[in-house]
This record gives structure tokens, sequence and C-alpha cells, in this order.
């Protein structure tokens, strides 16, 4: 899923970047020195680009904060958060599962806009301040605007670029902060999670389309209330909707997945006697007489009737071909009580949720310690081609 450079953890949740991110980061950075230049052409170079990489920075901080604000009201609603990726167009916390309530999700869902809104609203009160002087010595707002120095500037940008954040969120697509109020709205009025889903996502398609139009009517030199005209901004506009469109589509086919998943237990698409090896044989006995004679990736371990752990080729691989004899199944393995598990009567979609998740590509589905398959990614994939195709026919 959302993988990225690792930057670190802050309250115990991972923070990444996902590269996308860079883009966006260098263009900031580019734009903003193009303008400081143009604006300010007595500043050096040095303090041009210095600026300009300081803003971006801050940009990105207030990313974060807006993302940590959505987590730390998770993890206090009692659901769990592993991890905030940043990307393109802002960032998202990887929240494990739905909330349980549309109160929940409501009050996880606005801190995020409220955190931008209140950064926003502090810069810009504190950069007025500062530039409040100024307004009195000169009448022109040009010349105004170029007698500001370095820290105005600073304040007054990320300032806007915070409330915007806060407004653009608040576009009413699922699975936007906007589309996430909607469906939690929609939720507790109708007591249903799976339809609040699929209207929000609607919504997120209707207005994707909007954009889009708009966009390209602005290209064409239609004069739009609010965007205006233009290529430039037009292209924008139309590229958000086709951004918005996808993420709307992508929630959409999820909610499809759970209906032709729903009420069906692991037992009917899980593999019942998958190759197991045994914990006490060598890597190198595992390679000969069970990897090389099969095509699949993980194997659970056994002791006896007992599974004790799973090991994979990438275990396998981690380990020189020299050490290969030396070396047991037992110490390569990810052991038992390390597993992400499921059982023969779990339903497929609470297993798939797991599988995505927790980014496995199997599941040992067990019975207390005894095995009684294996759930692998391929297995519901091939059950949702087979049904979907059945649907469409
Ligand atoms: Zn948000």
């Amino acid at each position: 899923m959302h993988r990225g450079i690792r930057l670190g953890r802050i309250f115990g949740i991972n923070i990444r970047v996902d590269w996308s991110w860079l883009i966006i980061f260098l263009l900031i950075t580019w734009n903003l020195s193009a303008a400081f230049n143009e604006y300010q052409p007595d500043w050096s170079w040095g303090a041009q680009w210095g600026l300009a990489i300081l803003a971006s920075g801050l940009f990105f901080a207030s990313l974060l904060a807006h993302e940590m604000a959505h987590s730390l009201m998770a993890r206090a609603r009692g659901v769990p958060v592993r991890s905030i990726t940043l990307f393109l167009f802002g960032g998202v916390s990887n929240i494990e599962r739905d909330p349980d309530s549309p109160q929940s999700e409501f009050l996880i869902t606005i801190v995020g806009p409220l955190t931008s809104f209140a950064i926003g609203i502090v810069l810009l009160l504190a950069g007025s301040v500062i530039a409040e002087p100024l307004r009195d010595t000169v009448s022109d707002p040009e010349a105004a605007f170029e007698s500001l120095g370095p820290l105005t500037m600073l304040l007054l940008w990320l300032g806007s670029i915070n409330m915007l954040l806060g407004a653009f969120n608040l576009i009413p697509g699922f699975p936007l902060d906007g589309g996430r109020l909607l469906r939690s709205t929609i939720w507790a009025a109708t007591g249903n999670l799976r339809q609040a889903t699929r209207w929000a996502s609607w919504t997120g398609q209707g207005i994707a389309f909007l954009f889009i139009f708009l966009g390209i009517s602005m290209a064409f030199g239609a004069k739009i209330p609010f965007f205006g005209t233009g290529l430039v901004g037009g292209l924008w506009l139309a590229f958000i909707g086709w951004f918005l469109n996808s993420a709307a589509v992508q929630s959409y086919q999820q909610i499809v997945v759970q209906d032709i998943l729903e009420d069906v237990p692991v037992a009917r698409m899980m593999r019942s006697n998958p190759p197991t090896v045994a914990a006490a044989i060598s890597v190198s006995e595992m390679v000969h007489d069970h990897v090389m004679k099969r095509d699949d990736y993980a194997f659970p371990v056994m002791e006896g009737r007992q599974l004790v752990g799973l090991a994979t080729l990438d275990d396998v691989r981690a380990v020189p071909r020299e050490q290969w004899s030396d070396t047991l199944v037992r110490q390569i393995m990810t052991p038992f009580n390390e597993l992400v598990t499921t059982t023969t009567d779990e339903d497929a979609t609470d297993a798939w949720q797991k599988l995505v998740r927790r980014d496995v590509r199997q599941l040992p589905v067990v019975h207390g310690q005894e095995l009684a398959g294996l759930l692998r990614r391929r297995d519901i994939v091939r059950w949702l081609q087979f049904h979907s195709e059945l649907g469409s026919n």
C-alpha cells in the first residue's frame, strides 16, 4: 500500500512520505522562490531560496499537524493508528479500522480541518499585526506588498495555505474529510454505514466531474466565479477533479468488494491442505524438499500438529546460502504469537481488511493453535473475479 520514505516516529505513530510528495515540495519551493524573485528583487539569491525551502518545510509541518490531529483523536476514541503517510495532496492516516459509531467518525474527522483553520488564523493574525504599521505609511497596496519583510511574507503565505488546506479537505467527497463528515451524518441518520459510504462516494464523484467540467471550461476561456479563468488554473482544477474522482471510485470499489465478500466465511475460500514444513528441518531441506517443488510463497511451520510459525521465501532469502544447512526453519520463521491469523468462520470481509491493513500476503486459518488452512490474497482475488464475472453476465 503506502510505503515511501520513513521519517520517524511521533507519539508512537510512524511518519512516512510518499515519493509524490517530493514533487510537490520541489514545485512549491520553485514557485515561491520565483515569486520572491519577482516581488522582492532586492533580496539576495540565498535569501529567496532559503525562505522558499523554509516555507515548504513549514507547509509540510502543517500537513503533519492536520494528520496528527486525526490520529490522536482516533486513538482517544479507541481506534488504533499505525502510521501517517504524506502524499501528493496531503496526508493519509492509516487508521486500522472504521470507527464504531458516527459520533467517533465525526470527531476524528472534524479535528483535522479545525487544526488547519486554527493554525491559519493564528499565522494570519500574527502576519497582519507585523504588517500593520506599513499600512499607514504606504497607500499603494502593491508597494505595501513589496515592502513586506521575509517573516511577514512567510506568516501570511503559510496562514493562507493552511486556510486553503482546511477548506479543500472540507469538499464533501469521500474519502476527503468533508466526505467523511457527510458519511457520518448519513450514517447517524440511517444507521447503515455501507449505504452512507455509497452515497458519500457518489457525491464525491459528482463534485469531481463538476471540477473537471469547470476546469476544462476555464481552460477554454470561460470565466468561473471564485475560480477565475485561464489555462493553468483550469488544468489544475481539472486535475484536482480527476484526483477526487479516482479516490471516490476506489472507495466505491471497496464497498463492492465488501458486498461480494460479506457473510462468506473464510472456510469457503481458504486452501484446506496447504503445504507445511517442520520446525526442526534445516533451511536447505526446506528449499529442496518444499520450496523448489511448489510455487507457494509462505509455508506454515509445524511442530507435531501444532502451528508454531510461518516461513516465507523472503525469510529464506534473508539467510546467506552457505548457512542454509546449519540454520533451522524455526530460527527464520515468524513465530506464532506475532502472526496475524483468521478462523474458518470469520467473515471474509474482516479477513480481507486484515490482509490489506497489515500488508501481508496470507493469513493462517487456525483453531486455537491447530492449522485449519491458509487464506492467501490470491484466493480472495480469484473469488472476487469469479463472482463479479457471474454478476455482470
Ligand atoms: Zn484530514
